[in-house]
């Protein structure tokens, strides 16, 4: 491509919401634009890359075994009907016409594909992907391409007949998702990760640490050990239960709000302090029994109650419940709520909480005999140096972005849209499904977050929009003009995508500028200095080091560079 015919619309001056470095370099090197909030226009240079990207993405689901679909954005809302998530938050955009949905994934219409056609086991296991547009009315769409309301997604899904099917399934994305990101240049790791709406059991994250990144996640400064924060647990102790339990006391606690205000007020660790939180769990009350100061994690407080809505109860409406305030309320003989507690306090005595009276504790509370309890389950967010569940190291917290998301789902959408085989039996069973995700754009904006320096975007060989940037130095030059037409045409005709610099009205100051901007791998730089030798300059652009060639030498050095 010949600089002086492409549009390439760099630009100096970037909005003020554009904060991290992807966001930027991708506005900056005349990428994309955004068009309104969450929705981006890729351009030519941008739309290079994101093809390339999806372009490893096919190769490696094609090599295990991914058949390519292409499965239309708009949907019949009688689907979403079916599998009860017509009204899943953030998953339907708009709808114009009222029957149709704009399709946020596309369980719902592979399942109903596999209704039709699958019958027997001879036809299973199946793995069905596409690359395609997704629409999500994220409530804050920031952070550039990182959070579209409308992305790409390479989405693929897997039918088995079995358990040990879909672990085979899981196993071989897992697999393809790893070599898809090393090929691409990215540095990532797994963790474990939380089902959320989506329904299911098992489920991993494609992660890549950044400073910006959306999700937290724990991970063990010695060991293996990485989980979503939605999900990570911590060895910590569980409190203690004392022998013997003497009876519950009411204790004064003027003014005494917070729970460090009680440990300092009554003189006894946090650890005996069971702090109430109150929520309400598809319209019921619901108090939730935390020690101390640990935070209640709302993803694990869903998935321990088996999902539904949950919401912080408003103190307007705890005081109309209980008549008192959230510092004074308690699990002893509080009315019409249903009660849980944290992991930690399983079994535990001797604790002081809430008295349903303002300005008033219990102390004594031996939670087997004083508190009709639901269920004891992982209820709290991990902290920092807290220990490893696995080996005991201390764990780190860390900020990532989600480059992609496997998990296995079961029978929740087979069953919803009667989606059965036959076994070798006979009888008729639902097919077990897997699901897996990854975002185009997020590949492009990682491989910029990790490849960048102050003066522009490092591409990775495998991602980069052109190879090679040739830069003819001087224009005026005859000579600069011919060997730099030559050396593009070798290029190119060797099959080495390159970007030709061939303005003429630019300064050579300015082409180096654009040429660190734009990031391609390397630049063959041809100057009058260097021809008087019959020599060109090759510059590697991640570090800068400069070698001069031999003109002729020049595309052959570029081929091994490039497979290097
Ligand atoms: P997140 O937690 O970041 O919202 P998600 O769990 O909703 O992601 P999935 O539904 O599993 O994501 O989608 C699969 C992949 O699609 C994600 O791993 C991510 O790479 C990409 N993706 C999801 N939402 C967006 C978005 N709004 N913009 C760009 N890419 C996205
Ligand atoms: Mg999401």
């Amino acid at each position: 491509m010949r600089f002086s015919k492409a549009f390439i619309p760099t630009q100096k001056e970037i909005p003020a919401d554009a904060t991290i470095p992807s966001h930027q370099l991708m506005l900056r090197a005349g990428l994309m634009r955004q068009l309104t909030a969450g929705v981006y226009v890729y351009l030519p240079l941008g739309y290079k890359a994101m093809l390339k990207a999806m372009e490893v993405v096919r190769e490696e689901m094609n090599a295990i075994g991914g058949q390519e679909f292409h499965l239309p954005a708009l949907n019949p809302e009688s689907l979403w009907i079916q599998t009860g998530r017509r009204d899943v938050p953030n998953f339907i955009l708009s709808i114009k016409e009222r029957d149709l949905v704009l399709a946020p994934t596309h369980e719902e219409v592979i399942a109903w594909i596999a209704s039709m056609h699958i019958q027997s086991y001879k036809d299973l296991p199946q793995i069905w992907y596409q690359i395609q547009t997704k629409f999500r009315n994220e409530p804050r769409p920031r952070s550039g391409v990182l959070r579209g309301r409308q992305f790409i997604m390479k989405d693929s899904y897997s039918l088995d007949a079995s358990r040990e099917g879909l672990d085979k399934s899981y196993d071989l994305h897992a697999e393809a998702y790893r070599n898809t990101f090393t090929r691409c240049g990215i540095r990532f790791f797994v963790v474990g990760a939380s089902s959320g709406a989506m329904g299911g059991t098992g489920s991993q994250e494609f992660m890549v640490e950044a400073p910006h990144g959306e999700d937290t996640v724990a991970l063990c400064t010695q060991c293996d050990y990485a989980a979503n924060l939605e999900i990570a647990s911590s060895a910590l102790p569980k409190v203690t239960r004392n022998e013997g339990s003497s009876n519950v006391e009411e204790v004064h606690t003027p003014n005494v709000r917070t729970i460090d205000q009680l440990a300092e007020f009554l003189k006894v660790p946090r650890e005996r302090l069971a702090k109430s939180v109150v929520y309400r769990h598809n319209g019921s009350p619901l108090l939730i029994l935390m020690v101390g100061n640990d935070q209640l994690n709302e993803s694990k407080l869903i998935a321990a109650l088996g999902g539904g809505e949950v919401s912080p109860m408003s103190a307007d409406d705890l005081k109309g419940l209980t008549g008192a305030d959230g510092g004074s309320i308690g699990p002893v003989n509080l009315k019409g709520f249903k009660i849980i507690a944290d992991k930690r306090l399983e079994g535990a005595n001797g604790l002081i909480s809430g008295a349903n009276r303002n300005d008033y504790h219990l102390s004594n509370i031996d939670l087997q005999r004083d508190v009709t309890l639901d269920g004891y389950y992982d209820l709290r967010t991990i902290e920092p140096g807290e220990a490893c569940p696995k080996c005991g190291a201390a764990l780190k917290v860390s900020n990532a972005i989600e480059l992609g998301h496997i998990f296995k789902l079961g029978t929740k959408y087979s069953e919803a849209l009667n989606v059965t085989f036959l076994d070798e039996g006979g009888a008729g069973k639902p097919v077990i499904m897997g699901s897996y995700g990854i975002g185009i754009e997020r590949i492009v904006a990682c491989a910029i977050e990790q490849g960048h320096d102050a003066n522009g975007i490092v591409w990775d060989k495998a991602l980069a929009p052109y190879s090679v940037h040739v830069i003819a130095v001087n224009m005026n030059s005859k000579d600069v003009v011919l060997a730099a037409n030559q050396v593009y045409r070798s290029l190119t005709e060797a099959g080495i995508e390159a970007l030709f610099d061939d303005r003429g009205n630019v300064s050579p100051g300015f082409k180096f500028k654009d040429a660190d901007l734009l990031g391609m791998p390397f630049q063959v730089i041809v100057g009058e200095k260097g021809l008087k030798n019959g020599q060109l300059e090759i510059k590697r652009r991640k570090t800068g080091e400069r070698t001069m060639v031999a003109k002729d030498d020049v595309v052959s050095t570029v081929q091994s560079l490039l497979r290097e």
